[in-house]
């Protein structure tokens, strides 16, 4: 595969040049080629079911690269799972993903419940010579590459299997026709957990850059985080639009701070064009990217510089054209491709889309499908195109973006009419000028001894904590005696959203 190859070729003509970057530790592409052969020959020893996934558990440190490129040279996909994953959440993954092996590179133990898989810490792994894996081992193709879990709307997380072919394309994309330069230094916001963080791993790999990390801390503390960032050398700055709007409070957020900023890439979430303005102003030697996708089709698939022009033509942005190898089609609700400038679902054809969620025949079968001959993608986003330009009008469903994170309401539904104290729940995004602040629980309670409310709100968000990750959890939890519903028996969530809405 070109991306190993290419990796591959710094180790060897570039060793010392750094790979990745945190506020702790450094590793070279020397390093990062010999750790991997090491861990890739350990992999190979415990004799795996053949391309079965490997868990790769941790934050963002050097050794996660380390394992991912382990896990691929050995021939296994592998799946990212965040230190913010909370244990239930990781035993799901385990048991539907079949994972025989997990890296554990948290630092510390995991939780891995009954299941049939052994645990390797890489961090400890020692050992002089360095082993050569065979080439024609590595995945390639159709081989997945990586298996990415995002919300899923019955309870249960699913797990999109983005292949090695899938990954080149969208990597060769954004180092042809988005203006990165070898050797550039890439900004890493996203946990590995989250597809955003693709954007910039694999490009910044391929072009000889170094990553450079945002851990959790960090972004808890903004202090840390600028004083760190003015060291830092930044070039290229990828993160959802919510994380850039948090820096913009900030006044020292400016080409100052970061001087060789020289581009901008978002996706993940409406970019809204005031963000895009002020960036422009605070750094007007940088260019910026909207860039838009679904995990499904591999981060992204369209893109459009927002320019003066742009931003002067459009007071919401559109999300740009396609990338070389992908068709964008606009469907109506009889599956017939309507005309320019219709609304409909977006359906994304081509090299991105992804073979399907790993072994969920029946959710597969629902959104991927074969168009003209070409693999394709449901999106169930809503929108147009006009004269090459995509835009996007929001979800057919309810899943949402919430400071960047994709959810699907109904799988916090679904946790919450778990606990014993609830007899139905429904959770409602609390939106301010048209952006998701926080979620509302709107919750008919069950019989229980509480004698004060905020009791019940702690006893059930126990009872979350240990199956959401924190971002999952409603801010604010309002008990009410029925939900409303529609004349026909659904919830009525268009009159709750109203409601709660300022
Ligand atoms: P994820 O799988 O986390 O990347 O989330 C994919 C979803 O995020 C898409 O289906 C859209 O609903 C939304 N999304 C991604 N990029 C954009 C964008 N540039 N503008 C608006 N929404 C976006």
């Amino acid at each position: 595969m070109k991306l190993i190859e290419t990796i591959k070729k710094y180790a060897q003509t570039q060793p010392d040049t750094l790979a990745f970057v945190n506020e702790e530790e450094k590793l070279t592409y020397g390093e990062l080629w010999s750790q991997s052969e090491r861990l890739a020959a350990r992999i190979q020893s415990e004799a795996l079911t053949d391309a079965s996934p490997i868990i790769v558990y941790g934050h963002m440190k050097p050794v996660m690269a380390v394992s991912f490129l382990a896990c691929v040279k050995a021939g296994h996909p592998y799946i990212p799972v965040d230190v913010s994953i909370p244990a239930d959440r990781i035993l799901k993954i385990i048991n539907s993903s079949k994972a025989e092996l997990l890296l554990n590179n948290s630092g510390t133990s995991v939780d891995t419940g009954d299941a049939f898989i052994s645990v390797v810490e890489p961090g400890v792994l020692e050992g002089d010579g360095v082993p050569e894996t065979d080439p024609a081992r590595w995945v390639d193709g159709e081989d997945t590459f990586y298996i990415i879990y995002t919300s899923g709307s019955t309870g249960n997380p699913k797990g999109v299997q983005i292949s090695a072919g899938n990954l080149q394309s969208f990597t060769d994309w954004i180092t042809n026709d988005f203006p990165v330069e070898s050797g550039q230094v890439f900004l890493n916001q996203a946990p590995f957990s989250f597809d955003l963080s693709v954007m910039d791993l694999y490009p910044c790999l391929q072009s000889g850059g170094t990553l450079w990390t945002v851990t959790k801390d960090m972004i808890n503390r903004p202090k840390l985080l600028f004083e760190a960032l003015k060291q830092s050398n930044v070039n290229v700055w990828t993160s959802t639009p919510s994380f850039a709007q948090m820096c913009l409070m900030d006044p020292s957020y400016s080409e100052e701070l970061l001087p060789e900023l020289s581009l901008f890439m978002f996706c993940g979430e409406t970019l809204p064009a005031s963000v895009a303005r002020q960036l422009k102003e605070r750094f007007p030697k940088a260019r910026v990217f909207n860039t838009y996708g679904p995990t499904e089709a591999t981060v992204a698939v369209t893109s459009i510089e927002v320019t003066d022009d742009v931003l002067n033509k459009y007071s919401s942005l559109p999300v740009g054209s396609e990338k070389p190898e992908t068709e964008i089609v606009i469907i109506n609700e009889d599956g017939k491709a309507v005309q320019d400038g219709e609304k409909g679902e977006i359906i994304i054809t081509g090299a991105s889309v992804s073979k399907g969620y790993l072994g969920e025949k029946a959710l597969t079968e629902k959104a991927f499908f074969s168009y003209n001959g070409v693999p394709a993608y449901r999106t169930g986003d809503a929108g147009y195109k006009e004269n090459g330009q995509l835009f996007f009008l929001g979800r057919l469903d309810f899943q949402i973006k919430l400071h960047g994170y994709r959810i699907e309401l109904e799988e916090i539904e679904y946790q919450i009419n778990q606990s014993r104290y609830v007899q139905s729940a429904v959770v409602i995004p609390f939106y301010r000028e048209e952006k998701i602040e926080y979620l509302i629980a709107m919750i008919v309670p069950a019989e229980h001894d509480f004698e004060k409310e905020y009791q019940l709100t702690s006893a059930i968000k126990k009872d979350l904590g240990s199956k959401l990750p924190a971002y999952m959890i409603p801010r604010k939890f309002m008990y009410q005696k029925e939900i409303p519903m529609t004349a026909n028996g659904k919830i009525d969530r268009k009159r709750l959203k109203e409601e709660v809405t300022v």
